[in-house]
């Protein structure tokens, strides 16, 4: 009699199951930023170019010593920043801003009963990499300056319980980490571009609406930052949000660098990509 019921409530299991994986991510090619003659401009800074959560470091691009947050803590003797997850070794560095975000990720996994997290290693500074470059050889480490450890932003991860690629953990990333502002940096299918070998284990914090953006269109930070110069201006719905996401060139002359208009009382990041132009964030929600 009252199947139909049944059916309903099992649908709506069903499709909570999946709830909070997959993200609604909208991509407007020509929107205009909605700025007037009263809009403020953004005096960008050579500095910028080489600094933020979207730099590209790799085999070919070497960061700038600026490029290091000046949040980088010790995990190892902040407890409250690592609750629900291990510490591989007594001392694991990172931004603290990722950390938060990496607790946040456990905190949500845990929900959905994941919870054998551990991070096996953070920020690495240059002498570390020196010594790690000199261990390992070129095959298994990058030279100091062309490990994304040594950014802070980046992390590798692992479970207690296995393998991370065979673990609830590992999979677990590889449906959620978007959500949360992180990246699987080296997947298995983009070696060509990235120039590492898979790692299960590295994820990269980029922040939103990037990671959703990337997850959305396949794009390893290689190909994410050579579409937005080639788009130039993209208005992204994403994770609840309105964004405007601008690519800036960088001027040649050093000393005079370019201004931006953005709306009045918006809020917005700017990251370098670490070539040539910087990437203005810009929040919409309560603009539009
Ligand atoms: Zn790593």
């Amino acid at each position: 009699m009252k199947k139909w019921w049944i059916w309903v409530s099992m649908f709506l299991v069903l499709s909570g199951c999946g709830f909070g994986e997959e993200q609604d991510v909208k991509i407007t090619v020509d929107a205009k930023i909605p700025i007037d003659g009263t809009s403020p401009s953004l005096q960008l800074t050579r500095k910028q170019v080489y600094t933020g959560s979207l730099v590209l470091v790799n085999k070919e691009r070497k960061l700038h010593k600026e490029a290091v947050p000046n949040d980088i803590i010790d995990l190892g003797v902040r407890d409250e920043l690592t609750k629900g997850f291990e510490l591989l070794e007594s001392s694991i560095l990172l931004s603290e801003k990722v950390a938060r975000k990496f607790g946040e990720m456990v905190e949500a996994a845990a929900k959905d009963g994941v919870h054998d997290f551990r991070i096996s290693s953070g920020y690495r500074d240059m002498s570390d990499q020196e010594q790690l470059f000199e261990e390992k050889g070129e095959d298994y480490a990058l030279p100091a300056g062309h490990s994304e450890h040594n950014l802070g932003l980046s992390l590798d991860i692992g479970s207690t319980s296995g393998p991370i690629d065979q673990s609830a953990e590992g999979n677990w990333l590889k449906k959620n980490a978007w959500n949360y502002g992180f990246i699987l940096r080296y997947p298995k299918d983009k070696t060509n571009i990235t120039g590492i070998q898979y790692e299960p284990w590295h994820f990269r914090y980029v922040g939103l609406p990037h990671s959703l953006i990337m997850k959305e269109k396949d794009f390893v930070l290689e190909e994410y930052l050579a579409y937005l110069k080639e788009q130039g201006s993209i208005q992204v719905e994403a994770g609840g949000e309105t964004y405007q996401i601008i690519y800036v060139p960088a001027y040649v002359p050093v000393s005079k660098q370019p201004k931006v208009s953005i709306p009045s009382g918006s809020k917005y990041d700017v990251s370098g990509d670490n070539i040539d132009g910087y990437i203005v964030t810009v929040l919409l929600t309560n603009i539009l």
